[in-house]
């Protein structure tokens, strides 16, 4: 009952999210909709901290220990809770964001991802969505929605990129848990085929 919703800036995870969210309510299932970094106060703060440019940047290993420690927050108080109550959970972005981020993107030893995704984390998604999508699309999308264009902006293509592959190279190894879907479609086309995974994942 852990789903979670994986993808590069711009790929249309909140989209994915409602209709997910609408279909399992519409079902008589209880949803908790939460995101990463973030989920709870605490690591919503953690999260503040992280996207705040007043401040010197976090080097990738601070930033790699504040994602785990928002992540090891969020899993307690919120995503274990709701999974012992019976709900779905949905979550924007997990430990994957980690490894395509903080691992592929910005070359944070893999080895110390993996430690910190068992000592501080203990769980993982049983369904991961990736919604893939080529990083100029991905990036006119945000543009053309006024996301976050200064972060965008201020990072190179090439970070994109390698965080794409790194998301990919994920879902190589464990197709059992992932579904990639080519985000680049119409949002209802991808709402769709996330809605007919989600049904093959239940049955
Ligand atoms: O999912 P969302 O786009 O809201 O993520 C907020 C920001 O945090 C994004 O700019 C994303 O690139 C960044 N992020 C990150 N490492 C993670 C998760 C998110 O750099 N593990």
């Amino acid at each position: 009952r852990f789903v979670s919703i994986e993808g590069g800036e711009g790929a249309g995870k909140s989209t994915v999210i409602h209709a997910l969210r609408d279909a399992l309510e519409s079902q008589g299932e209880r949803v908790v909709s939460t995101r990463e970094p973030g989920g709870t106060p605490l690591a919503e703060m953690i999260r503040a901290l992280l996207l705040d440019p007043s401040h010197e940047p976090a080097t990738h290993e601070t930033e790699t220990l504040l994602m785990f420690a928002a992540r090891a927050q969020h899993v307690r108080e919120t995503i274990v809770p709701a999974l012992e109550s019976g709900a779905w959970v949905l979550c924007d972005r997990f430990t994957d964001s980690s490894y395509a981020y903080q691992g592929a993107g910005r070359g944070v030893d893999e080895a110390l991802i993996t430690m910190l995704e068992h000592e501080c984390v203990g769980i993982e998604p049983g369904l991961t969505f990736l919604l893939d999508i080529d990083v100029a699309a991905g990036r006119a999308r945000m543009h053309s929605r006024g996301g976050a264009p200064d972060r965008i902006e201020s990072e190179r293509e090439e970070f994109f990129e390698r965080v794409r592959a790194g998301f990919m190279q994920r879902a190589e190894h464990a197709p059992e848990r992932f579904r990639v879907i080519d985000a680049a479609q119409a949002a209802d086309v991808v709402a769709a085929a996330a809605l007919t995974a989600l049904k093959t994942y239940r049955s």
